[in-house]
């Protein structure tokens, strides 16, 4: 299920403050989950009494993420000043993390402040990016891309990190080179007039930066619900209309892999594995006024468990412990 009108985005929004109210444990990924949508459904004000009431409880969790959507979204609507402020504390506070980073430097970036946007990137890796580091963690190539797509719209020469992203890139999306995505000049360096081909190409540029964005205004894995066999054979007896569902176990873990890697392939980045168990369903079931062998409850629970924090990523690497609990090797298991 993806919302598409505001209506929807506002429907879940409240699904997840009400989530928010039932496990305040879990309050802060909820509650920003909610205001991604209310920004979505233009509800920029509400956004903002969200991430206001977050940086205004006890101890965020992630102060200067907050921080960075609240700039991004107060920019947004007209609060220039206040939003320049927010970003000026993140700059000084330095954030070990890459979300903040890449939230204000894109924020920048869409006002055109390319200079701005070009050092908060830079800060962002002399922090974040390891020497010689070969597996780069989706949050710093998503850091490492935008910091590429900028120096080109800046017009500056290629340097190490940008090399970096070049090949972090093809290792990853083979079928276009980001030199090719991010080199807006090309057509005008060509001596272009032909005003279809440039328009097509700042076409291409803007939904690459809308798919970062909008990765951005979820930053919580898109995941897949895994049930551990003695679950799956508890859930099915109590309701059995969801067999359909899970002929059985082993199909369910050949499914939850296969997915997986349909999403990869089709470009979803952040994906990740949420385990269910028959109380916890069953609870959530309740929340929403409906029964637990109503199928189309399963995606809601696996999005309710991912925005409470409670993914594992996927894929594990190779020699790590394969996520369907066998005990082997994910290469010599699901991974095979
Ligand atoms: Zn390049
Ligand atoms: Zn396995």
């Amino acid at each position: 299920m993806r919302p598409d009108t505001p209506a929807d985005h506002i429907a879940e929004a409240e699904r997840l403050l009400r989530t928010a109210e039932q496990y305040p444990e879990d309050a802060e990924p909820l509650l920003l989950q909610a205001a991604a949508h209310l920004e979505l459904a233009g509800e920029r004000g509400r956004a903002s009494t969200l991430y206001d009431r977050l940086l205004a409880s006890e101890a965020p969790e992630h102060p200067q993420l907050v921080k960075a959507l609240q700039a991004a979204n107060l920019w947004e609507y007209g609060h220039e000043a206040e939003a320049r402020a927010l970003i000026n504390g993140i700059r000084t506070a330095a954030p070990t993390e890459a979300p903040p980073w890449e939230i204000i430097a894109e924020t920048l970036e869409h006002h055109d402040e390319l200079e701005a946007s070009h050092e908060c990137f830079s800060a962002a890796l002399s922090i974040l990016l390891a020497e010689g580091d070969e597996d780069v963690p989706y949050a710093t190539r998503s850091l490492l891309s935008g910091r590429h797509r900028v120096r080109r719209m800046l017009g500056l020469p290629h340097d190490e990190w940008d090399a970096t992203a070049d090949r972090v890139h093809a290792a990853h999306t083979p079928d276009v080179t980001l030199d090719e995505l991010h080199d807006p000049n090309r057509l005008w360096a060509l001596g272009s007039d032909n005003p279809a081909e440039l328009k097509a190409e700042i076409a291409r540029l803007r939904s690459e930066l809308g798919s970062y964005r909008s990765a951005l205004s979820r930053p919580f894995p898109v995941a897949v619900l895994h049930w551990p066999e003695a679950e799956l054979t508890e859930l099915l007896e109590a309701y059995p209309e969801l067999e359909s569902e899970y002929p059985t176990h082993a199909a369910h873990l050949t499914d939850i892999e296969a997915s997986l890697r349909d999403l990869a392939a089709t470009g979803t980045e952040n994906l990740g594995i949420v385990t269910a168990t028959v109380p916890s369903y069953e609870a959530f079931a309740a929340s929403e006024q409906s029964s637990p062998s109503n199928a189309d409850l399963l995606p809601q629970y696996a999005t309710t468990l991912a925005a409470r924090g409670r993914a594992a990523a996927w894929p594990p690497a190779r020699g790590a412990a394969c996520w369907c609990g066998s005990g082997r090797r994910y290469g010599e298991c699901h991974g095979a």
